[in-house]
């Protein structure tokens, strides 16, 4: 038999992705008392880079040096895409105040004020972004300057091969190098998971043991990259302790998932919000709403343990789309799993994707989504805001393409920033 708990609070956020996650410290900051329902599944996958805008418009891939500009241009051609309706200079403003907290989270950002940054990938890639983790951030400088560097892996990680980054750069970065060592202690291990590796090197003997084989690898390189393994709660003293061992400058590069930036990140802000404001229920979902009016909302959510039955005077969705679920589709059309709110989608579902799989425009699904009003409220059917008091953030907004247009990160933030200030502005 489950138990059933009560839970009273001025703001529900649904969600624990990257738009949820923003929402919870915004509402931090704002001194809301807040509960927060998701799993931590979406920023498991997230590479920690925060992408801001680096294509647009996707039908003809445009690269931009400068996001700013990417979005002004944006912003006078697609007035319904989630940037327009937030505004540059609140885009700007929600970043400052995300990379702040996160910042005195012991998860410090670089940004270039003016222009995207290029980052090394785990396949291999080049991939324009804005917000970098320190972590990373000399690795955008190496590939600038191609200095002598060493690129490590091990032997048994999944998913991340240093020999394939050499290979795709060895043209233009001709002093770059790839070796493959045992990670101490995994000898007869047969598979590496980044999250392991992470959480061994909390230990100092294992870092010791690391810098000694990774030294003897060294052939007068100054720079080492290493997979994103450099520790979940102490990231940067390892990555300071790494380079004293060494004497050479260290730098991550993100992997695949699970990704150990998107579980620092998931980590690290939980440990710095403030308990007594926001209460977070993780590996939760929220099953039903049972009632809902313009004076508040009934939920039931339920864990592995309990349910329980949240009262919320307003509530953030942030389902995300099909990966987190706050989509859904069936074989006539894609629904709204919650409020079975109207998703602005193609007519029929022959006009879901494109005829192309690799079509440089996208697939007509992935701007499926919510429509909202000037305050991010989602409208009803008949054009309206469906409640006073709900607001919806981060990717299951309707008119945008966040993986093609590299925006992921960007629209989680800058969305739930101004959907917390709508309902705070209501209070
Ligand atoms: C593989 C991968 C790589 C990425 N890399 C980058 C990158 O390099 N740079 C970048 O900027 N962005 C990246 N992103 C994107 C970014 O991390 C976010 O996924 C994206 O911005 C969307 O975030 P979201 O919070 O809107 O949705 P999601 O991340 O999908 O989160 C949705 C959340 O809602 C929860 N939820 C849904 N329904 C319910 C319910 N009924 N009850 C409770 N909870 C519910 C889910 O459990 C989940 O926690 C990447 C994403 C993926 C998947």
């Amino acid at each position: 038999m489950t138990n059933l708990k009560q839970v009273d609070c001025d703001l529900l956020i649904i969600g624990a992705g990257m738009a949820g996650m923003a929402a919870a410290v915004f509402a931090a900051k704002r001194g809301i008392s807040t509960v927060q329902c998701g799993s931590s599944g979406g920023l498991l996958f997230a590479s920690g880079l925060l992408d801001l805008l680096g294509v647009f418009p996707v039908e003809n891939g445009r690269t931009w040096d400068n996001p700013w500009d990417a979005i002004d241009t944006l912003t006078a051609s697609s007035p319904d895409h989630p940037y327009a309706r937030v505004g540059r200079e609140t885009i700007r403003e929600s970043f400052l105040e995300l990379a702040a907290f996160m910042s005195d989270a012991g998860l410090p950002y670089r940004f270039q004020p003016h222009a995207n940054s290029t980052v090394l990938t785990g396949l291999g890639t080049c991939k324009p972004t804005y917000g970098v983790p320190l972590s990373m951030w000399p690795g955008a400088s190496a590939l600038s300057d191609t200095p002598p560097c060493l690129l490590v892996d091990f032997k048994g990680l999944k998913e991340y091969s240093a020999r394939q980054i050499v290979e795709i750069h060895k043209k233009s970065w001709p002093d770059l190098r790839a070796v493959r060592v045992t990670f101490p202690g995994t000898g007869k291990t047969a598979e590496l998971y980044p999250e392991q590796l992470a959480r061994s090197l909390e230990g100092e003997e294992i870092r010791v043991k690391l810098a000694k084989t990774i030294k003897k690898q060294l052939r007068g390189e100054t720079c080492v990259g290493l997979p994103a393994v450099l520790g979940i709660y102490q990231t940067s003293a390892i990555m300071a302790e790494m380079e004293a061992l060494l004497g050479v400058q260290v730098f991550e590069i993100a992997t695949p998932m699970v990704s150990v930036p998107g579980l620092r990140i998931h980590e690290k802000v939980q440990l710095k919000l403030p308990p007594d404001k926001i209460r977070q229920f993780f590996s939760t979902r929220i099953e039903r709403v049972e009632s809902s009016t313009d004076n508040g909302f009934r939920l039931h959510a339920r864990t592995m343990q309990e349910t329980i039955a949240i009262h919320a005077r307003g509530i953030i969705l942030a389902g995300g789309r099909f990966l987190g679920q706050g989509l859904s589709a069936d074989r006539f059309r894609i629904r709204e799993t919650l409020f079975d709110l109207p998703v602005t989608q193609p007519a029929k579902r022959d006009d879901w994707h494109s005829l192309d799989f690799f079509e440089r425009s996208g697939h007509p699904i992935n701007r499926a989504g919510l429509e909202i009003d000037r305050s991010f409220r989602p409208l009803d059917r008949g054009g309206e805001p469906a409640y006073d008091h709900l607001f919806a953030a981060g990717s299951i907004l309707a008119h945008q393409d966040w993986i093609r247009e590299k925006s992921g990160s960007g629209i989680a933030i800058a969305t739930a920033f101004a959907a917390v200030n709508a309902f705070f502005r209501q209070q």
